[in-house]
């Protein structure tokens, strides 16, 4: 007597396909799908997570910034060990992905996003998701896909509590008709000043991870909004935004932060040990005595000394200047600076 035949393997993305909204044709839409995620530490981690799990066809993935301990409480790809070698996080988190299986092709880039650089990296994406922790990424992002008419989704959060908008060029809002200019640098809390949890990230990551699965898939995405997902005190809000038809960006087509990004450089200082970052175009004078307040606040000794801003922070020394820029002494890593100034100044 036989035994009888075992029932054939399902199917990997059989419980996904099982959900209608997206079935086998979303499924096979994910497959020839592209995305570029921007930042792949908390936020970029899960979204890379949530996306290579699902059967995205390609991923690319850039980050500028090494794996470090404290960023092992939220950064679910990360392990002890890639914060101990200080690897960098595109590479640690390919690999990680990568032990998942699957079908997903993966890219990594262990670079600064600049203007240049987006324009490569976002030629042909379909989407290109936000994982970054400073604005004036986003103000490059949100250029470059209006400009090229790719949907971009923005997801920023700090403390126990975040925001995401699903931005669709050319049908909703754009991130310039609800926050025209960047804040002048040192007036928004940040991560490393402020703090955050991982269940923040967590679902912001998920809200824009579960909209960009939409959009891959086929669907229309749900009406255009700011949501806000606070895990703390256990509430979401959604406040509708429209789109301002006097808009620079999406209105006037006025693409200021990819025009003027070559000042936005990093230069390493020969022979110092010592980065000079410059701000983000077209950014307002920072704020110095609301920086030396915020960083007072977050046990940083920081100090006022003339129209100079100084202070030590992750074993670097750091001096804002008036005109924005900073000379970060400890590094040459140009790429590290430039993630340091983004933690601590919030450029
Ligand atoms: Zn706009």
């Amino acid at each position: 007597m036989t035994a009888p035949d075992p029932q054939p393997a399902e199917d990997r993305f059989a419980r996904q396909t099982r959900f209608a909204p997206l079935g086998t044709r979303g499924q096979e839409a994910l497959a020839s799908s592209r995305v570029l995620i921007v930042g792949c530490g908390a936020l970029g981690g899960v979204l890379a997570q949530w996306l290579t799990r699902a059967g995205v066809g390609h991923l690319t993935l850039v980050d500028r910034d090494i794996v470090e301990e404290t960023n092992l409480p939220r950064q679910v790809l990360f392990s002890a060990e890639d914060a101990r070698v200080g690897a960098p996080k595109a590479h640690a988190a390919k690999a990680a992905l990568a032990a998942a299986g699957g079908p997903t092709q993966i890219d990594a880039h262990a670079v600064h996003l600049d203007a240049g650089v987006l324009s490569d990296l976002g030629r042909g994406q379909h989407l290109i998701l936000d994982g970054t922790d400073n604005m004036s990424t986003r103000y490059l992002i949100n250029d470059a896909c209006v400009r090229d008419g790719t949907p971009w989704i923005y997801g920023g959060v700090v403390s126990g509590a975040g925001l995401v908008m699903p931005i669709l060029p050319g049908t909703g809002p754009c991130l310039r008709c609800i926050f025209r200019d960047p804040p002048p640098p040192g007036t928004l809390p940040t991560c490393d000043t402020a703090g955050v949890i991982g269940p923040a990230v967590g679902a912001i990551a998920s809200m824009q991870a579960g909209l960009a699965l939409r959009i891959l898939g086929g669907q229309e995405a749900p009406e255009a909004g700011l949501l806000e997902i606070d895990v703390w005190n256990g509430h979401v809000r959604r406040l509708a935004v429209p789109r301002d038809a006097g808009c620079p960006c999406c209105g006037a087509r006025e693409f200021m932060f990819l025009e003027e990004a070559e000042v936005t450089e990093a230069v390493s200082l020969c022979g110092r040990n010592t980065v000079q970052v410059m701000p983000p175009a077209g950014s307002p004078r920072p704020d110095s005595i609301a920086l030396v307040t915020r960083l007072t606040e977050s046990g940083v000794d920081a100090q006022a000394v003339g129209p100079l801003v100084r202070f030590r922070a992750d074993e670097c020394r750091f001096t804002l200047f008036p005109d924005g820029r900073t000379l970060v002494e400890g590094t040459e890593n140009t790429g590290r600076a430039q993630a340091l100034v983004a933690r601590w100044i919030g450029q």
